[in-house]
């Protein structure tokens, strides 16, 4: 039996090469170079569309974790990027070139892929892993969404900043909810008229990210998406009335209803993030690092994820998909990448080699690989599997995913390292026990190597 991946990017790529070396047949989708995306113009797989960094190195900071955790499993996209880094400081980046055309090698030469050069319209029959990326070809996308709903497919992203709940200053912050109806879920930051005034001064004059064509024409569409610069620029009170309404609060402080309120809510069950609730946007990065800061209580914010706005295909994933990317209501099917809700080039190929060793278990009758919630890829497939979540956005690796540490450490370095080391004990103890319960081979010829 022969498994149909779908894209030959990041997440497919990783997915083939599981398969692969674990002995089952691959027949790897990929419609380059018969049709490309608007942001892809290679001819190589795994293309990287824009930067070509794959994140900090250490493996202290989430990106540099979630990169040994890969690693330690067997994946292609770590080894091509390290055979084709380039200098980048405490970063793995890569020559992108050199990095695609070593990955289409890899996989080229594996005698157990075959690659077909062209564009899926339906989904095959038999056992499937779909990863056609955030630019997921117009008609797949359609019988994507006719097998699934459409409801459960979004085409593009409007995501609020996300800050770490532990950077928050809670002494002129506070929790409430609105005129005390139910818990005091949200977290309340309020303004004074003075502060509303040099707040809104600065949000309509700060600088936005140049849209691409293609995007534009996406975003005509949603217009209840706006962004809240550009409801800002409406007038001077658009936004006191909008998302900044301070009716049904009072500052615990003063006594009083604050002149404006930026609201927070959880962004997981473990309430380690806040997401700034209708502040989707579009400034650049350091833009919103400048102008958010300038909110009481978020002077000194870490920000672990900046708000964005741009095409990308991604489904509904905590009502669809398990914590092995397989889709719950047909078994035969996985999804993997960035259209799962994860986000970013790592976290797309990681969930790759998850859904692709997980196909690999069910094919040969055994348990899938469920990583705990303590290591990267196990909080990722969990973030994205996790029913409680509502108003569900795309998420790249960070480590407020992660449960606190247990002791609390002030040094943000120290604390990191500490989560870090917990993160590995725990994925090999789980790899342990995995290859023991399974006997799979390749595992234990990888830790061989790696360890
Ligand atoms: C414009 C843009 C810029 C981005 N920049 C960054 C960045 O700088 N850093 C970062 O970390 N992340 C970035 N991302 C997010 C994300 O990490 C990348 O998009 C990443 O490549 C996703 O990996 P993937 O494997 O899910 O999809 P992709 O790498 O896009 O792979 C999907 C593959 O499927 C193919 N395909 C699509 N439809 C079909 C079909 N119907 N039949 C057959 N093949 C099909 C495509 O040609 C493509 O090769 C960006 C995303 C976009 C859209």
């Amino acid at each position: 039996m022969k498994v149909s991946v779908i894209g030959a990017g990041l997440a497919g790529c990783e997915a083939a090469w599981q398969l692969a070396n674990r002995g089952i047949s691959v027949r790897l989708f990929e419609m380059k170079p018969v049709k490309y995306s608007p942001a892809h113009h290679y001819k190589g797989f795994a293309e990287l569309v824009c930067s070509n960094s794959l994140k900090a190195s250490r493996v202290a900071s989430a990106a540099g974790l979630l990169k040994e955790e890969m690693y330690r499993l067997g994946s292609i996209v770590v080894r091509a990027a390290r055979e084709t880094a380039v200098p980048a400081g405490g970063a793995l980046a890569v020559d992108r070139y050199l990095f695609s055309d070593r990955m289409t090698q890899l996989i080229c030469e594996h005698p157990l892929i075959e690659v077909v050069s062209e564009e899926v319209t339906a989904i095959p029959d038999g056992p499937v892993i779909i990863a056609t990326g955030p630019l997921t070809s117009d008609a797949f996308s359609a019988a994507i969404g006719e097998k699934l709903g459409e409801s459960y497919l979004s085409f593009y992203d409007a995501a609020s900043p996300i800050v770490s709940f532990d950077s928050v200053d809670m002494t002129k912050a506070f929790f409430a909810a609105r005129y005390g109806n139910g818990e005091d879920d949200y977290i309340n930051c309020p303004m004074n008229k003075e502060e509303y005034e040099a707040f809104h001064a600065a949000l309509v004059s700060a600088e936005s990210v140049e849209l691409k064509d293609f995007e534009k024409h996406q975003l005509k569409v949603y217009e209840g998406c706006m962004p809240v610069e550009v409801l800002a620029k409406r007038g001077s009170d658009s936004i006191r009335f909008g998302p900044l309404k301070p009716v049904g609060l009072r500052d615990p402080r003063t006594g009083h209803r604050p002149w404006a309120v930026v609201q927070l809510r959880a962004e997981n069950a473990e309430k380690t993030m806040y997401n700034l609730v209708g502040f989707q946007t579009n400034l650049r990065f350091p833009e919103q690092k400048r102008v958010f800061s300038m909110i009481p209580g978020l002077e000194n914010a870490e920000f672990v994820r900046y708000g964005v706005m741009h095409r990308n295909t991604f489904l509904n994933s905590p009502k669809l998909l398990d914590a092995a990317y397989n889709l719950r209501s047909d078994r035969r099917i996985y999804f993997a990448g960035q259209m799962t809700g994860v986000e970013g080039y790592i976290e797309s190929a990681a969930s790759g080699i998850l859904a692709g060793i997980n196909m690999a278990m069910q094919l040969q009758g055994k348990d899938p690989l469920i990583l705990p919630r303590d290591t990267m890829m196990g909080a990722l497939a969990g973030y994205i599997s996790d029913p409680t979540v509502t108003d569900f956005q795309p998420m790249g690796s960070n480590m407020g995913l992660l449960p606190p540490n247990p002791t609390r450490i002030k040094d943000k370095a120290a604390r990191y390292q500490a989560v870090a080391d917990r993160a590995l004990e725990s994925f090999e103890n789980c790899l342990a026990d995995f290859t023991e319960k399974t006997g799979d081979d390749l595992l234990k010829r990888i830790s061989k190597e790696v360890l």
